[in-house]
């Protein structure tokens, strides 16, 4: 990239006067198609003999903006855009795999690919899961159906710190990819590509849009991993494009065909939401810690989260994420009635289904996001019935700070 201003300013300056008109921001192209002068035109545009939109499901201009946009910020060769992250999760998993074909994936995984991976099994895409995901686990856990690793950047909740590069040069070694959600770390924290990952994905919905107003996912790929046909079947077809086989696997194939493109009016909430992400990631940084920090002073509970000296991966957190610890933290309450009460007396943060918004939210995940997840698969995800999370917003600390401690105070 050789970009060396700074995250804010890259992400301000990185179009200025490349739209139509001089429009500082991408006009929402809210079409389904595109219309041509003559037949031959769209002719060419179909053949990709030129440059041109036809329909929405298969590109639009206010989705490439979007997508070069994360392209810069995540230093790849290319994004594609996805209707959820859930999309872009099974998306680029079914665009390596075929049947037959292995994952091996961290333990701490978000409960929507724990479930996606079920579902994968009964297509003949097995997961292997890795409790501690490093590279000596996946050195061992590797064999010939292995075709790719995953891991999340920080998991949510379980809050476990992928080693990417660790992870990445035993991956490279047997000659598959590591793909990585970095959805809870986002591009402010780390930047997955630099360290060796090669396929990079982010539920958008959550701290990259961050006003909580769109659903959305994004892919994006190093470009560096080189796929052969004997190894990965499933882009037979497509590894004589060299570094550009995977994305155009999906952009003129899978993709495109299981129709998971991200709205225009989505693509343009997330654009002008992730201008901001440099801004808010650093308050949100700083305001977890200081709860942390404060909530951490009390007995009654227990409370996780990167920063604190006792947490785990703290080391990790110091060493790979800037001593940053991102938006989530977690509280155990000692029984889910006391999360619930914790939960109910809370008067700024919102009981809701999400992370990555402005404003604090909290859930109690067992009886939610985990609902359908077997309880051994929930706890080594992080999950215990008295399991609160809390994804914290931008608010003035003091009062997410007096906020928590009445809560957990008053219910003791
Ligand atoms: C929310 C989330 C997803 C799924 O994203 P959707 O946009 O809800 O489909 C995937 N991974 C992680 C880590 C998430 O937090």
């Amino acid at each position: 990239m050789g970009d060396k201003r700074g995250f804010n300013t890259g992400l301000l300056h990185d179009t200025a006067g490349r739209y139509a008109n001089g429009q500082i921001l991408p006009p929402i192209s809210q079409v389904t198609a595109f219309e041509y002068e003559s037949m031959e035109e769209l002719e060419k545009v179909f053949a990709h003999k030129s440059m041109g939109f036809a329909y929405t499901r298969i590109g639009n201009p206010t989705l490439a903006a979007f997508e070069q946009k994360i392209n810069r910020l995540e230093g790849g060769i290319g994004s594609i855009s996805c209707s959820s992250g859930m999309s872009a999760i099974s998306s680029t998993i079914l665009g390596i795999c075929e049947e037959g074909d292995e994952i091996i994936a961290g333990r701490g995984l978000y409960g929507g690919t724990i479930d996606l991976l079920h579902d994968l099994e009964k297509l003949g895409i097995h997961t292997v899961y890795a409790d501690e995901l490093d590279g000596d686990t996946v050195r061992k856990l590797v064999t010939e159906k292995t075709k790719a690793v995953f891991g999340e950047a920080i998991s949510n909740p379980s809050l476990t710190v992928l080693d990417i590069e660790d992870v990445a040069a035993a991956a490279h070694e047997k000659g598959i990819p590591l793909v990585v959600d970095s959805t809870t770390a986002t591009p402010y924290i780390i930047s997955p590509i630099r360290h060796g990952a090669d396929i990079v994905i982010h539920s958008t919905s959550k701290y990259i849009n961050g006003g909580g107003n769109a659903i959305g996912g994004v892919i994006t790929d190093a470009g560096r991993f080189v796929w052969k046909a004997e190894k990965h079947g499933a882009l037979a077809d497509f590894v004589r494009y060299g570094k550009m086989a995977f994305l155009l696997r999906l952009r003129t194939d899978l993709w495109e065909n299981l129709g998971g493109c991200m709205a225009p009016v989505n693509a343009y909430l997330s654009y002008i939401g992730a201008d901001t992400l440099g801004l808010r990631m650093e308050r949100i940084c700083s305001n977890a810690d200081a709860l942390a920090r404060a909530l951490d002073r009390e007995e009654s509970i227990s409370v996780s989260y990167l920063t604190l000296p006792t947490h785990p991966y703290h080391e990790h957190s110091k060493r790979l994420l800037k001593g940053l610890g991102g938006g989530i933290l977690t509280i155990r309450a000692g029984s889910k009635d006391r999360a619930f009460r914790i939960i109910n007396a809370l008067k700024y943060a919102k009981i809701a289904s999400n992370i990555g918004d402005m404003r604090t939210l909290v859930i109690h995940p067992a009886s939610t996001l985990y609902i359908h997840t077997g309880k051994d698969e929930a706890e080594a995800a992080g999950v215990y019935e008295d399991t609160i999370r809390v994804s914290v917003g931008i608010e003035d600390k003091e009062d997410l700070i007096e906020d928590f401690t009445n809560a957990v105070r008053s219910t003791i």
